[in-house]
């Protein structure tokens, strides 16, 4: 029999369960638990529409067996079972399992993504030197042995079996020097593992278990007990799902280790959310908050959901309808007994019940995260670290329709602290003055507070939000107005911050200057709508101001984006500091020498640039005007 490849991405993965370095090897069995739990539930979900598929309930079970002098462990299930084409397509290829795909050719990586991810069937693989799979899909007359020694393929026969299901036979790895495989054939151990793993899955998992028990009525002499060894046959796992639990029943570990376990994570979620709803529809749901992004959370690949059952059972992995785009990170259960079982894919998203489900955890969901930013600010910016950048998308998208949902949930640096302020705080702490809501943007929020124009608000004894992600100032936009204040980008148009005397002497001032102004705004080539003196730079000489609604960042970042190269120029002015020394310099240089006038505004303007975070257009340029003024 010719043995068959497997494809390319699946030779990847096996290759690196076999040599795995990977410590978690114990995996492996959760995994193969998990398989049997899935192919029963689909079993029966097939029975409900053809009942000569199925089985009295009670007959479904997962069974362990182990053979000390075979060195195998068997996993067997009376599930839905495969065909040769499923046996093709689903242990033949890794591309469509939840693993997803793996790119990476770092070995490092991989051992991280092991560690984040179910990975399947193939972890077997890490401590079994051949798998024989033989199986029976439900309808079918024939069944099929599928084995593998590893990466160089497999091999798929037919063959008989009385009873529809799937039996995994692992043949053990030989114990090396650092490696014992030895250990999983301990019955301890795997009821240990069973217990930590696999202890809420629905199914009986059932192993024969030796115990020795004293034998009746056959005392020795000195009235001591005989002992004779039984084979016991046991059940693993006690079944409940954590979800149908009393919260209060249910310790933080207990959480932590499930929540590990079943969303394969390493971190313990920042957040657990449990909570049994009544109402018009009655759910439980057990949702979690994740400590860290995974790592393909903002590549496409990511798919948000929350996994969905009905009483128990599972209908589906990813029930996307029920979490909006903003709180896609959250995972977790919801397990409804109002659910129909067999109700398709189309139907839930127009279903009532999952809609009235969604709009609760939404809900839930937002209430949790305000108690934890009341809470634990420290726990809660961690989170934002994680996740904030999602929020202010969210306020951002569908023209801002979601930001009364969303607002209060995003933080901000400011200049008043070193922590994250929201904007309920930031209102609340204004002077009575204050009309609007400064923010300054830069790369970093240390550089939005050194911008000229931040320091001349701070100077008024304003607050200044300090942003610096790409979404920031379009989530703003997207507010537009908070708690009756509209908000101001420090380097955008007039700041309204001086007096009457300031404001009068400045147009005075502007007035004075207005042919010089033109003479620096030719020697700039329209690169600016204007040249002005400002009253409101504090200490520094120079800064650029936007004239219209589109800041300089925003045209920075709109202007990087395919199809928008028209933002590159916003409309932008150069301003003088008029309390400078600097001014009194180019007013004595527009009278004796033009020429000099014009480098020195060609080199203001390009640290104005810089200044605003702007890239300077011709560096070269630059250079040698610097060079003319250093050997004039
Ligand atoms: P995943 O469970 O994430 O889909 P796996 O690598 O664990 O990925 O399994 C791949 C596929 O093989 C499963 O989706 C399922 O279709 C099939 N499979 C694995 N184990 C069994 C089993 N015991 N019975 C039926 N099908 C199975
Ligand atoms: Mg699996």
């Amino acid at each position: 029999m010719a043995k068959k490849q497997f494809k390319t991405e699946s030779r990847k993965m096996l290759d690196m369960m076999i040599n795995s370095v990977y410590t978690n090897k114990e995996i492996f069995l959760r995994e193969l638990i998990s398989n049997a739990s899935d192919a029963i539930d689909k079993r029966y979900f097939r029975s409900l529409t053809d009942s000569s598929l199925g089985l009295p309930r009670e007959e479904y079970a997962i069974t362990i067996a182990v053979d000390k002098d075979a060195r195998t462990i068997t996993v067997t299930d009376n599930g839905c079972g495969m065909t040769d084409k499923d046996l093709e397509q689903n242990l033949g290829t890794i591309a469509h399992s939840d693993s997803g795909e793996f790119k990476s050719d770092n070995k490092n990586d991989n051992i991280s993504i092991i560690g984040q991810f179910g990975v399947g069937f193939y972890s077997a693989f890490m401590v079994s030197s051949r798998i024989v799979v033989t199986t029976r899909a439900i309808g079918s007359d024939v069944a099929y042995i599928w084995e593998s020694e590893g990466v160089d393929g497999y091999t798929i026969t037919e063959t008989e079996k009385d009873s529809f299901g799937t039996e995994i036979v692992m043949y053990l790895k030989e114990d090396a020097e650092n490696e014992t495989y030895s250990e999983f054939m301990d019955a301890y151990r795997i009821q240990g593992l069973i217990k930590k793993y696999s202890d809420y899955i629905r199914y009986p998992i059932r192993m024969d278990v030796e115990t020795s028990r004293p034998v009746e009525g056959k005392e020795g002499e000195d009235s001591t007990p005989e002992y004779e060894t039984v084979v016991e046959n046991r059940t693993l796992n006690s079944m409940v799902p954590i979800w149908h639990r009393k919260a209060s029943d249910v310790s933080e570990e207990e959480y932590a280790d499930f929540y590990k376990a079943h969303f394969y994570d390493t971190q313990s979620p920042l957040r657990t959310i449990h909570a049994r709803m009544e109402g018009s529809v009655e759910y439980e749901m057990l949702l979690f908050v994740p400590a860290n992004a995974p790592y393909d959370y903002y590549s496409k690949d990511y798919v948000k959901g929350i996994q969905l059952y009905s009483d128990g059972v599972m209908i589906m992995e990813k029930c996307s309808d029920l979490l909006p785009d903003y709180f896609n990170f959250v995972r977790g259960v919801v397990d409804s007994s109002d659910l129909t079982l067999n109700i398709s894919r189309e139907t839930l998203q127009q279903n009532y019940q999952v809609k009235t489900i969604a709009k609760s955890i939404e809900k839930k969901i937002k209430s949790e995260l305000l108690k934890m930013q009341k809470e634990d600010r420290e726990k809660y910016e961690s989170f934002f670290k994680a996740f904030g950048a999602q929020l202010k998308y969210g306020v951002y998208s569908d023209y801002g329709t979601h930001k009364d949902v969303l607002q209060d949930l995003l933080v901000f640096r400011s200049t008043s602290s070193d922590r994250y302020i929201t904007l309920k705080e930031y209102v609340e702490a204004m002077p009575e003055s204050q009309k609007s809501i400064y923010y300054a943007f830069a790369d970093t929020p240390e550089l939005a507070a050194q911008l000229p124009r931040t320091q001349a608000v701070v100077d008024k004894g304003y607050d200044v939000l300090l942003l610096c992600d790409d979404i920031d100032e379009f989530a703003l936009g997207a507010i537009n107005i908070y708690s009756e204040k509209g908000f101001k980008n420090v380097t955008a148009g007039d700041l309204d911050l001086s007096t009457d005397e300031e404001k009068d002497a400045l147009k005075q001032a502007n007035e004075e200057c207005t042919d010089m102004f033109t003479a620096m705004q030719e020697a700039l080539d329209g690169k600016v709508k204007a040249v002005r003196f400002s009253s409101s730079l504090g200490e520094h000489p120079v800064s650029l101001s936007s004239e219209g609604y589109i800041s300089a960042e925003m045209a920075r970042i709109l202007s990087k984006m395919p199809g928008n190269e028209m933002f590159a120029n916003a409309e932008m002015a150069l301003e003088i500091n008029m309390n400078h020394k600097l001014s009194d310099t180019l007013k004595k240089l527009f009278a004796e020498d033009k020429d000099k006038l014009a480098l020195y505004t060609k080199i203001l303007y390009a640290q104005a640039r810089q200044i605003s975070g702007l890239e300077i257009e011709n560096p070269v340029e630059l250079s040698n005007l610097i060079c003319q003024l250093m050997t004039d």
